[in-house]
């Protein structure tokens, strides 16, 4: 079978790679939702370890290799299916699973969708996901680092994210044009439980990173259609010392979530 460039059909072909990632999350006793299974590199490693795999796979063809894991192990089970079409919380209700787990080497132009809908379902507890090394950079940078964005805070107000590993591009075949890393995501209450309003905090985030380059006033008072003035003396009042000519960058996630509580007071 010809690998599908258009379905980003890079296959890993490191087990040590593999063995990293699905050792990234203790899967005793867990359910696993893998994503894009391809010839099944991962999905071996998960039945051996978890208690059911359900992977989804939008590409028929690959059903000659899975149909041979399927046979051979009664807790895999493949839903041939567009995950972007997948109603993951109906899902999880279906096989009456309280949290379930996510790994998935996908193509990176559905990384950003994935990840979406891996938020909004809370009953994912835990995510391992593969992702090109600069998407996982802008995830995990710091404060005052460029790479630090909305996507950067979005996700880290809902898990803690650690790096698993760094994967070379010789480690797939076809080689792909670019290095990947595999990154975990952990779901924690911590910071939502702070937050009065999930809806204004991320239109706050769109507003405050709106255009990279301007300060938080100019970016607020341009958004929220204000003048400076008012923007200022809105901003000091939920943080007096605020330099209100910083850039959204250098924000951290605790003092956005102070700085939206107070916004829409
Ligand atoms: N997991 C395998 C591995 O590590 O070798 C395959 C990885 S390959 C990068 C991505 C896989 O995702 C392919 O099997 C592809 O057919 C599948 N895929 C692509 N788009 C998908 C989608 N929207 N829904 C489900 N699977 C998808």
């Amino acid at each position: 079978m010809k690998p599908k460039k258009h379905l980003g059909q890079n296959f890993l072909i490191n087990k040590t790679i593999a063995n990293k990632i699905v050792n990234a999350v203790n899967l005793q006793n867990k359910v696993v939702l893998e994503i894009g299974p391809g010839k099944g590199a991962l999905s071996l490693c998960l039945i051996e370890k978890a208690q059911e795999v359900y992977a989804f796979e939008i590409d028929k063809s690959l059903k000659q290799y899975l149909d041979v894991l399927e046979e051979e192990h009664n807790n895999f089970k493949v839903i041939y299916d567009d995950i972007l079409n997948v109603d993951l919380n109906k899902f999880i209700e279906e096989i009456k699973c309280e949290s379930v787990s996510l790994v998935a080497n996908i193509p990176y132009y559905i990384t950003g969708l994935l990840l979406n809908k891996i938020r909004d379902t809370k009953k994912i507890d835990t995510a391992v996901i593969m992702m090109q090394k600069e998407v996982g950079d802008r995830i995990l940078a710091e404060p005052g680092n460029k790479e630090y964005g909305s996507l950067t805070v979005l996700l880290n107000l809902h898990f803690n994210i650690s790096r698993v590993v760094n994967v070379k591009r010789t480690n797939f075949f076809p080689k792909p044009k670019v290095d990947s890393v595999v990154l975990k995501f952990e779901r924690t209450n911590n910071h939502l439980d702070g937050l009065k309003s999930l809806k204004n905090f991320y239109e706050f985030i769109d507003a405050a990173f709106k255009m990279k380059r301007k300060t938080l006033l100019n970016n607020l008072s341009n958004y929220y259609g204000i003048g400076k003035d008012e923007t200022t003396e809105k901003l000091q009042k939920i943080e007096p010392d605020i330099n209100v000519f910083e850039r959204a960058e250098n924000i951290t996630l605790k003092r956005f979530i102070a700085l939206s509580n107070g916004w829409y007071k």
